[in-house]
C-alpha cells in the first residue's frame, strides 16, 4: 500500500465542482484584485475567527512581517526592540521579526507539547522587549493564560503565528483571536490551504488593521496618497474565492484530521514511539501528527521502504542555520533534541482508514526500531 504524506490534488479534488466553480466566476468577472471575493473572504474568516478584522494578504510570512511593520509604524516599537519567539518553530516566524530590523530573542519549548515554555518566558524579558510571539505548532494552541498575564503584566503586544492552527480552539476562543493581532498562512498545504500563496492578518484593533491595509497597498490609503514607504502584498480573488469554499469545510476538514489522529494515538503502541501529548482534542487541530523516536532516521527509511511518506518538521533548528550564523554557537538543548527526533507521521483529511491501520501496524511491527 502506498500512503502519501499529502496529496493536494485528493484535497482539491473533494471540493472540485464548487472551486471550479469560484475560480470560473473570477475569471469571468474580469476583476481580479481587491474586489468583492477578497472582501467576501475577509469578513467570513473574520467572522470564524471571532476576529473584528481581517486583511487579506499575499502569504504567512507577510502577514507576520506586516503585523510588526504597523507596530513600528504606530511608534510601538523601533529597530533593535526585542520580540520573544520559540526557539523551535518555521523558520518565517522568526524571518518577520528580523525582516523589520527588530530582533528575535529565542526561548525554549515544553518538551511534551513541543510549545514555547510559558515559564520561561519572563526571564527573557529586558527592557527592549516590545511583543511575544507565540506559534500554535503542529496545530496545537500555544496560548496559556499564563501568557496572556505576563504580556499585560510586561504591556507586551502578544502576537499569534496561526499559520499552522485554523480552527484550534482555547477555551472556546479560536487560535488567531486570543492574542493583539495574528499572521495566518493559507499555504496550499496548511488545514485551510489556497491554491497557491495567500495569508490574512486578524485583529480586533482597528487602527492596527487600517495600517496594516495601507502598508500592503504600497503605503497608500487612497489613490495616489503615500502614507507609508510600503509594499505590495495582497490576496488576490481567485485565492480569495477558493479559500472561501474551503473555508466552510474547514471544521469538518479538521475532525476528520482529529479522527486519524485518536487512532493514531489509541494504536500505535511501539515503545520507542512518543506520541504528541493532547488533554484537550479542542485545542489541537493536527496539522501535522508530530511523533518522537531517538531512531528518526531508522524509522523512517523502515517506513519509506514499506511505501509510507513521512517528513520531518524541522531538520535543522532556526539557531543552527547559516542565515542566522550569529546564533550558531548558542545552545537550546530542548529544541534540538526535537529537531533530532521529530517525525510527522501522514496526515490530511483524505486518509482512507486502510491507509491509516496500514501505517499503524506497520510502527507497531517495526518496534525494534
Ligand atoms: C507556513 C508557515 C509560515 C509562513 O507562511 P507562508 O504562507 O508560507 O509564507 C509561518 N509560520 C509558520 C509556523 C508556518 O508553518
Amino acid at each position: 500500500m502506498n500512503v502519501p504524506f499529502l496529496s493536494l490534488k485528493d484535497i482539491a479534488g473533494k471540493y472540485h465542482d464548487e472551486i471550479h466553480e469560484a475560480v470560473r466566476r473570477v475569471i469571468d468577472s474580469g476583476w481580479y484584485l481587491q474586489g468583492k471575493e477578497n472582501a467576501a473572504f475577509e469578513a467570513n474568516y473574520a467572522r470564524y475567527i471571532g476576529s473584528g478584522h481581517a486583511i487579506g494578504c499575499a502569504n504567512g510570512l507577510d502577514a507576520l512581517a506586516l503585523i510588526l511593520r504597523a507596530y513600528m509604524e504606530l511608534g510601538v516599537m523601533a529597530p533593535g526592540d526585542e520580540v520573544i519567539v520559540p526557539a523551535n518553530t518555521y523558520i518565517a516566524s522568526i524571518l518577520s521579526v528580523t525582516e523589520n530590523n527588530l530582533t528575535p530573542v529565542l526561548v525554549e519549548p515544553d518538551i511534551t507539547t513541543y510549545q514555547i515554555d510559558g515559564s520561561k518566558i519572563e526571564a527573557a524579558i529586558t527592557s527592549k522587549t516590545k511583543a511575544v510571539m507565540i506559534v500554535h505548532l503542529y496545530g496545537q494552541c500555544a496560548y496559556t493564560d499564563k501568557i496572556g498575564q505576563i504580556c499585560k503584566k510586561y504591556n507586551l503586544k502578544l502576537v499569534e503565528d496561526n499559520a499552522q492552527a485554523h480552527g484550534c480552539l482555547y477555551n472556546g476562543k479560536k487560535t488567531g483571536s486570543l492574542g493583539d493581532a495574528a499572521g495566518h498562512s493559507f499555504y496550499p498545504g496548511k488545514n485551510l490551504g489556497a491554491l497557491g500563496d495567500a495569508g490574512a492578518v486578524t485583529t480586533n484593533d482597528g487602527t492596527l488593521a487600517d495600517t496594516i491595509r495601507t502598508i500592503a497597498n504600497y503605503g497608500s490609503s487612497q489613490k495616489y496618497i503615500f502614507n507609508y514607504k510600503g509594499r505590495n502584498s495582497r490576496l488576490d480573488e481567485i485565492q480569495a474565492a477558493a479559500l472561501d469554499v474551503k473555508l466552510k469545510y474547514l471544521d469538518e476538514d479538521n475532525n476528520l484530521r482529529k479522527q486519524i489522529a485518536k487512532k493514531y494515538i489509541d494504536n500505535i503502541k511501539n515503545p520507542n514511539v512518543i506520541l504528541p501529548a493532547v488533554d484537550d482534542w479542542d485545542s489541537h487541530v493536527f496539522h501535522l501528527f508530530p511523533i518522537r523516536t531517538g531512531k528518526r532516521d531508522e524509522l523512517q527509511a523502515y517506513l519509506a521502504k514499506r511505501g509510507i511518506q513521512t517528513l520531518i518538521h524541522y531538520p535543522i533548528p532556526p539557531h543552527k542555520q547559516e542565515c542566522y550564523s550569529e546564533w550558531n554557537d548558542l545552545s537550546f538543548p530542548i529544541t534540538e533534541q526535537i529537531h533530532r527526533e521529530e517525525l510527522s507521521l501522514p496526515m490530511s483529511p483524505m486518509l482512507t482508514d486502510e491507509q491509516v491501520r496500514f501505517v499503524v501496524d506497520t510502527i507497531n511491527r517495526g518496534d525494534t526500531i
